[in-house]
């Protein structure tokens, strides 16, 4: 009854329809590297080979670079709105191949199917966003008095760049072009090595929609190769990456010496705090989506949760029952709620995060805790659901980010001590709080350092809000009306009339 769709078995059909060419796309044609290297992609869930994607680098960086400058001036040219339609009727034409997308989306990363067509409909709804707000990109009017006038526009910072990671690579997709293109700028963007399949192919509908060749490069490549070329390109003049901490912070570095602008979307360790006037149901529910969603693979999934000790074994009793019944399987598969870890290496790190656990001693797991066998899941990256309850405060999976499905519960005696511990962290991306108590939400809301703080629900992030982090979990804000501004700078004019 309160399972969220994501979680619930799945009978959705959608036929598996040919996608256009998994090639770069660079100045609306289909590229190979130079090098005529390749990379796999593999099915996380049969660990077999999907397909397989130019192995990109500087060269290719270079090439999508001049494509998009050449497109700039033009597209720049146009007003937001008119930029704004051909984004609109991009989204249209996403939304429409939704089913061949999201099964795309499920083979290479993964994730249930009904969670790979929520988030292709959230690329869709975010362009969609972008679209509709085209129009208020504004500058300003200031009267100086006898001295004249002062005009400010907002112009288009040129050509952008884009990292995107493996977990949502399509969503993350519409966060950073819908802006950027909606301010004028014209983009290059690599998706994870690992999931770049959906990415190509909705570039591809996007240009068939009416996005003008060369107004969105996609680059395919690893981080090493491609994602160092274009932090390091002098030609693109603001990257806006989502990664983890370590890695953003090697972007930040390699792009200080150029005085290139950078966004940094980063790791997170989102507490949920469940107060002892919680909606019980609803909390656990909440708890559920909140981390094994994408198979816990979300930077602000709930990701350690402090309950009032009053109500904590009931709490825990019930969440475990739920986490239980999670049927973890190929995500293609209608009866299957929670799909594999999207990678081999990611797999071994929150095994490893939990087999530490184990050996020291630092936590009851009350299931989970290891690797899936059998026939089922034996060629895949799976790993068992994991509950945890009471790990020592100095615990690793307490002070690291786990990016996978292990939920640490730990009773509390007050709300001081949950905002204490919730703060014990050197993230800051989400935090939640369930409560009736409009105080108590209050003061989670003043006194967690967070970028975002939810009342009731966790993971929710829409288009219209700014999202981002404190602390190491990044820099600057994606999302909201302001996110197209964001992609622009300032350029004054002064009138001496
Ligand atoms: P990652 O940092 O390993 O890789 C992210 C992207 O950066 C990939 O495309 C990769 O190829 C590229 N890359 C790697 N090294 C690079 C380099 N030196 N220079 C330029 N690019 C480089 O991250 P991941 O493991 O793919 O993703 C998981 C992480 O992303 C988690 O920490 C998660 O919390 C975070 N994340 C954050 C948000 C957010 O909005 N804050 C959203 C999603 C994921």
């Amino acid at each position: 009854m309160h399972s969220p769709p994501h979680l619930s078995p799945h009978p959705l059909k959608y036929p598996t329809a040919q996608l256009s060419s998994m090639l770069m796309r660079i100045g609306g044609e289909e590229t190979e590297a130079a090098s005529g290297a390749w990379l796999d992609v593999i099915n996380p869930a049969t660990g077999e080979v999907l397909d397989r994607v130019p192995a990109g680098g500087k060269e290719v960086v270079d090439a999508a670079v001049a494509a998009a400058e050449q497109a700039s001036a033009k597209w720049a040219a146009m007003s937001p709105r008119e930029r704004g339609k051909i984004l609109f009727h991009a989204a249209g034409a996403i939304r429409e191949a939704r089913g061949e997308l999201a099964r795309t989306l499920t083979r290479e990363q993964g994730k249930p199917l009904p969670e790979a067509v929520d988030e292709v409909r959230g690329c869709a709804n975010v362009l969609e966003f972008f679209a509709s707000v085209s129009g208020c990109l504004s500058g300003d009017f200031i009267r100086l008095g006898a001295a004249g006038d002062g005009i400010v526009v907002r112009e288009p910072l040129g050509v952008c760049g884009a990292i995107v990671p493996w977990n949502m690579p399509v969503i993350l997709m519409g966060w950073k072009a819908g802006p950027a293109l909606v301010a004028g700028n014209t983009f290059v963007l690599k998706p994870s090595s690992t999931t770049p399949l959906t990415t190509l192919a909705i570039a591809g509908l996007m240009e068939k929609a009416g996005l003008p060749p060369g107004v969105l490069n996609v680059v395919t490549g690893t981080g090493e190769t491609a994602g160092r070329a274009i932090v390091a390109h002098p030609g693109i003049r603001k990257v806006s990456f989502t990664g983890n901490t370590a890695t953003g912070l090697a972007v930040r570095q390699a792009a200080a010496p150029l005085l290139k602008e950078v966004t940094l979307e980063l790791g997170g360790s989102d507490p949920m705090i469940v107060w002892r006037d919680a909606d019980l149901p609803k909390a656990v529910d909440g708890a559920l989506h909140g981390r094994f969603y994408n198979a816990g693979q979300v930077c602000n999934a709930v990701k350690r949760v402090y309950v009032h000790e009053e109500i904590a074994s009931r709490f825990t009793e019930e969440l475990l029952a739920r986490v239980r019944s999670l049927k973890v399987g190929d995500g293609l598969s209608p009866s299957v709620n929670m799909g594999p870890i999207q990678n081999r290496a990611q797999l071994d790190r929150v095994a490893a995060q939990v087999d530490q656990l184990r050996e020291r001693g630092e936590g009851r797991i009350l299931s989970g805790g290891s690797r899936l066998r059998g026939p089922e899941h034996d060629r895949g990256f799976f790993y068992a659901p994991t509950l945890v309850t009471e790990p020592d405060p100095g615990a690793a999976i307490l002070s690291e980010e786990v990016f996978g499905p292990v939920l640490p519960v730990m009773a509390v005696p007050d709300l001081e001590t949950a905002i204490t511990e919730a703060n014990r962290s050197r993230y800051g991306l989400g935090a939640s709080v369930w409560t009736r108590d409009l105080g108590v939400a209050r003061a989670v809301f003043d006194r967690v350092q967070a970028g975002v703080v939810w009342v009731n629900r966790h993971l929710t992030v829409p288009p219209e809000i700014p999202f981002g982090g404190v602390k190491e979990s990044g820099l600057g804000r994606e999302n909201g009306v302001q996110a197209i501004s964001r992609w622009t700078r300032a350029k004054s004019l002064f009138l001496g009339w």
